[in-house]
């Protein structure tokens, strides 16, 4: 970061919002409304972007709501967004020439691609005579603001989140009372779905934006935070905050939930959890091929079978959990950590799929999926990452009989189950064969106590 602008200088700065879409806590936005007597709100649908595995329906429609919810409170307070589409740095560069700006703030984020963008603001800016700068805002700890000693970033977790829990939050940045954008900028339009991208988004797929976000974090510091310790990794239950989407397009600030969370009393173990998402962005920005690379490599050959990879994505590999898994996440976008654990441990694990592929398939559908958050938990599964205990197996059975112990989850989502009582539904090839055969459902794709153990030859050669 440069030096500090002087506050109330008659100058104009641009303010690229990415995913960090809110008013409230944007020390990007704060700052600019503070320093200068003019803003220009801009977001840039980056051409670049829209043309990766990225652009998914489920994330592209939360992203448009995000964004017409950002306008309206940028409305509330005198301005509205600007958008613009095309290469994000020549967009920028553009905006900021015809708004005459002095400064062009942005947040600063983990990616390989959010930081070559960086680098090239920071690049076209610098000749053309304006100043870019970066701000917090995407995570609570600032990735690389702590290191262990002799190294760049915390390669295992416990003593990252004894470093992360000891720190101070940063204070909350307040919301600009007004914000005036310069006159004579066309606002450009927020294109519908369809103009973005093929295909519908899953049909119960949460709505974007901060109001809704602000909402929903609301309801769970009163409803569900004190109980969190002890429902959450029951699948059938909403027993977790489903803030995970308003935290990945910055609808929330992660520093606002987790002082939030310990203004009322909330016990560590949700701070955990957003422990977990900076202790995966820190590695992120370490290793920025995390998407592709495995971050600490075994020599594993995983295999490549369309099959086997279909019936998984499907929701139809006999394992009712982990169908049930799977199903939930076609319909919504999203998944309940607990049975993201069991879905991809039995990918990689049971039927030795590579890791790239279960992560594509789930960067493809989530609506809170990200490079840092997704690839890393990924990798730890595979024991490719940081999992102190690379060669653990989840056993899809006994997962089931523990953390959905009445089989409601998966009644709920694989309706071929769905008369079949209490916890029988965990193993329907257990069922006497007339129950059994009035069920359209399908057999077990592979045995999982032959599975594992052949992972774990595997594993020891
Ligand atoms: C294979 C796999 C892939 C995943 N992919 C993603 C992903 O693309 N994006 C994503 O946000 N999370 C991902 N997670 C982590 C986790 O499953 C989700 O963050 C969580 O289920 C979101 O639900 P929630 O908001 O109710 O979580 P809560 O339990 O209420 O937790 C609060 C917040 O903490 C963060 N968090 C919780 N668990 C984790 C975790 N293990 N790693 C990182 N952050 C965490 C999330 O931001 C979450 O919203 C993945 C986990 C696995 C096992």
């Amino acid at each position: 970061m440069s030096s500090h602008p002087e506050p109330g200088s008659g100058r104009t700065t641009v303010v690229l919002f990415t995913r960090d879409l809110r008013v409230h806590d944007h020390p990007a936005l704060s700052e600019a409304a503070d320093a200068s007597a003019r803003v220009v709100p801009l977001f840039v649908l980056d051409d670049a972007l829209l043309a990766t595995r990225y652009a998914r329906p489920n994330r592209l429609l939360f992203l448009l709501e995000a964004l017409a919810d950002l306008d309206g409170s940028l409305r509330a307070l005198g301005g509205h967004l600007v958008v613009r589409r095309g290469d994000a740095v020549r967009e920028v560069l553009a905006v900021a020439q015809a708004a005459g700006a002095h400064w062009v703030f942005a947040s600063a984020d983990v990616s390989a691609y959010a930081r070559r963008r960086e680098r090239r603001l920071a690049a076209a800016c610098a000749e053309h005579g304006v100043e870019f700068r970066t701000f917090p805002g995407v995570t609570v700890v600032e990735a690389g603001a702590v290191r262990p000693a002799g190294g760049d970033h915390f390669r295992v977790f416990t003593p990252y989140w004894h470093r992360w829990r000891a720190l101070p939050l940063r204070p909350l940045a307040q919301p600009p009372r007004r914000i005036a954008v310069p006159d004579g900028l066309a606002r450009g339009v927020v294109p519908r779905l369809s103009e973005l991208t093929v295909g519908a988004a899953s049909p119960q797929v949460v709505s974007g934006g901060e109001t809704l976000g602000r909402a929903r974090l609301e309801a769970w510091c009163r409803d569900g935070l004190a109980r969190y310790p002890d429902r959450h990794d029951v699948v059938a239950i909403e027993g977790t905050s489903r803030l995970s989407p308003y935290l990945h397009f910055g609808c929330l600030s992660p520093v606002e939930v987790a002082s939030r969370c310990l203004a009322r009393g909330g016990s560590d173990a949700f701070l955990r959890q957003l422990c977990w998402r900076d202790f995966h962005h820190q590695v992120t920005a370490a290793f920025p091929a995390i998407a592709r690379e495995e971050y600490r490599p075994r020599g594993e050959r995983w295999a490549d079978d369309a099959e086997l990879l279909a019936s998984w994505t499907a929701g139809r590999t006999g394992y009712p959990l982990v169908d049930a898994g799977m199903r939930q996440l076609a319909a919504e976008g999203w998944m309940h950590n607990r049975a993201r654990l069991i879905t991809a441990s039995f990918l990689l694990k049971d039927l030795g799929l590579d890791w790239r592929l279960g992560a594509r398939h789930f960067l493809d559908l989530l609506v809170d999926g990200d490079i840092a958050n997704n690839s890393g938990n990924w990798q730890w599964v595979a024991g490719t990452g940081n999992d102190t205990r690379p060669n653990r197996i989840f056993n899809p059975v006994r997962q089931a009989l523990r953390f959905d112990p009445e089989g409601a989850y998966v009644r709920r989502w694989v309706p071929e189950l769905a008369t079949v009582t209490g916890a029988r539904v965990h193993t329907p090839w257990r069922l006497p064969a007339a129950e059994r055969e009035r069920l359209d459902y399908c057999a077990p794709l592979v045995d999982h106590d032959e599975a594992a153990a052949a992972f774990r030859r595997r594993r020891s050669t």
